[in-house]
């Protein structure tokens, strides 16, 4: 998907799916950064974060909606009065702002998905490269950054404890 914003000091607004099968997580190693990440990636201008995180997961990871449970950690407090336009949106797990090259920056939020499926096909141009990811063998990877090993540990624990 073609960025919304590449300037430096420009801001994109991002999604992560933590996909979280048998007690294990989904990493890919990433095209062009020396690290390994969930499916992830801009919230382009026609879509919602939700519909960005379910198209992100299919063409990274060939895994779709329909094999998929959304967890949030928090439900939305129902004593807002919702008008009849607007619908709520799940909460995301984390929500927070990080530095990705030159001052460009993504606001991001992320998810914990539980799959069905362990079946990956990445679609066309994206990294063939990924792993289900154990937490034990999350506590030793060094091939990314502790901000992604603590969330996918956590997503791990997460579903483990909801389902
Ligand atoms: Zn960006």
């Amino acid at each position: 998907m073609p960025h919304i914003h590449t300037g430096a000091g420009e801001l994109d607004f991002t999604v992560c799916g933590y996909v979280v099968h048998d007690n294990k997580t989904l990493l890919i190693k990433h095209k062009y950064l020396p690290i390994w990440t969930p499916p992830s990636g801009h919230i382009e201008v026609n879509q919602t974060p939700i519909e960005a995180l379910y198209a992100e997961i299919r063409e990274e990871a060939g895994i779709y909606e329909d094999s998929l449970e959304l967890l949030p950690t928090q439900t939305q407090n129902d004593a807002f009065i919702r008008t009849p336009e607007a619908e709520a949106m799940p909460l995301p797990f984390d929500f927070e702002v990080h530095n990705v090259i030159d001052g460009h920056r993504h606001i991001n939020v992320s998810y914990v998905l539980k799959s069905s499926t362990n079946h990956v096909e990445p679609g066309e141009g994206e990294s063939n490269t990924f792993k289900w990811f154990t937490v034990d063998e999350l506590r030793t990877f060094k091939d990314t950054n502790n901000s992604i090993i603590s969330s996918a540990i956590f997503a791990i624990e997460h579903v483990r404890e909801n389902s």
